[in-house]
């Protein structure tokens, strides 16, 4: 509804959502599009004007399904934003020497602006020393603790922010604008990867954050009272109709593999960690599982590897 509109006050749009009782639900995957649009034009003036081509290496270790698909979408839009993409398939049986050394020769590889390692890596591998030994400016997942310190500082202009939490803001900042002030969130999850990052960049942006986990008592209560509902968990469809404040905006991280029957047939459904159903009419503004959090992690890991490339002109 208000996706094309100017950034408001939080208050009012929460007020006019609120009264209308509507739900907008926010397009990810358009909202992704757009992005890969800007990001490829910009990469071509880099190639352009300095001949520098933007460069991404993807390393899976073993042959774990999900990740296999999360390494070939990395792969296919790296390239259709007109990056130098590289994936490195190393077999399950790989010694930590082995990761390592592929690592250490990407980071001296002046054609690579951007390593992942894609997770979880298989139980023998220590995933701390192999995130760790990727070189801080071309960290575009933003493990390192380097990155991890200056996000937690509030120095984004010199970190990388991990995809997930990054493409979130992105939603967050587009219903609400860039000052959360006065705005409850509430982060249902505490990893590194998603939940401690999400709550940094939200309080960086002036919102009263609590972070909630395993162990959090009264949950739906506290979600309750929360103006941005970000649910990172991984539990299917967890946040129903009551944990949810009218009007709140709803980010939905969860990716969740469940069956359902139709006509008879088991078949296959992503869900995310929020019922989709029971938000609507409730919730301001919600993520959908797919098509939400998901296409926008993928790009801004492009706009990572996009400003490391850029970076290595200044
Ligand atoms: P994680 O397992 O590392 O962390 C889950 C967190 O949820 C933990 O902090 C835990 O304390 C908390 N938790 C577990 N059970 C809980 C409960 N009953 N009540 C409250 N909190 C509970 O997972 P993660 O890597 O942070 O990912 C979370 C979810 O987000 C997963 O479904 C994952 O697949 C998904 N994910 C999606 C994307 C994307 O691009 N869309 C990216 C990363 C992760």
């Amino acid at each position: 509804m208000f996706l094309n509109g100017p950034p408001r006050p939080a208050v009012i749009y929460f007020l006019v959502d609120h009264l209308m009782g509507t739900t907008t639900i926010i397009d990810g995957k358009a909202k992704a599009a757009a992005l890969s649009q800007k990001i490829t034009e910009k990469a071509a003036v880099l190639r352009n004007n300095l001949g520098i081509r933007p460069g991404l290496a993807v390393v899976i270790v073993g042959e774990d399904p999900a990740s296999k698909v999360y390494v070939r979408n990395k792969k296919r839009t790296a390239e259709a934003c007109g990056f130098h993409s590289v994936k490195h398939s190393l077999p399950e049986e790989s010694d930590q020497p082995t990761v390592l050394n592929l690592i250490s020769q990407l980071n001296s590889d002046p054609d690579i602006h951007g390593i992942l390692v894609q997770l979880p890596l298989p139980s023998h591998l220590n995933e701390q020393l192999v995130t760790q030994s990727i070189a801080p400016e071309k960290d575009v997942d933003g493990f390192h603790l380097q990155n991890i310190g200056m996000l937690t500082a509030g120095h984004l202009d010199n970190a990388f922010v991990p995809c997930t939490p990054a493409g979130c803001m992105v939603m967050i900042e587009e219903q609400l604008g860039h000052d959360l002030s006065g705005l409850h969130a509430v982060v249902i999850g505490r990893s590194n990867i998603v939940g401690k990052p999400m709550a940094s960049l939200l309080l960086k942006a002036n919102a009263t954050v609590t972070i909630c986990h395993s162990r959090t008592k009264d949950l739906p209560k506290v979600a309750k009272t929360a103006d941005i509902l970000v649910a990172a968990v991984g539990r299917a469809e967890m946040v129903g109709a009551e944990w949810i404040k009218p009007g709140a905006i709803v980010i939905d991280v969860g990716i969740n593999r469940t069956q359902v029957e139709i006509d008879g047939e088991i078949k296959n459904k992503l869900v995310g960690d929020v019922n989709f159903e029971e938000a609507l009419g409730i919730a301001g503004a919600i993520t959908p599982v797919p098509g939400g959090v998901g296409p926008m992690t993928i790009i801004m890991l492009m706009s990572n590897t996009l400003r490391s490339a850029e970076m290595t002109t200044s």
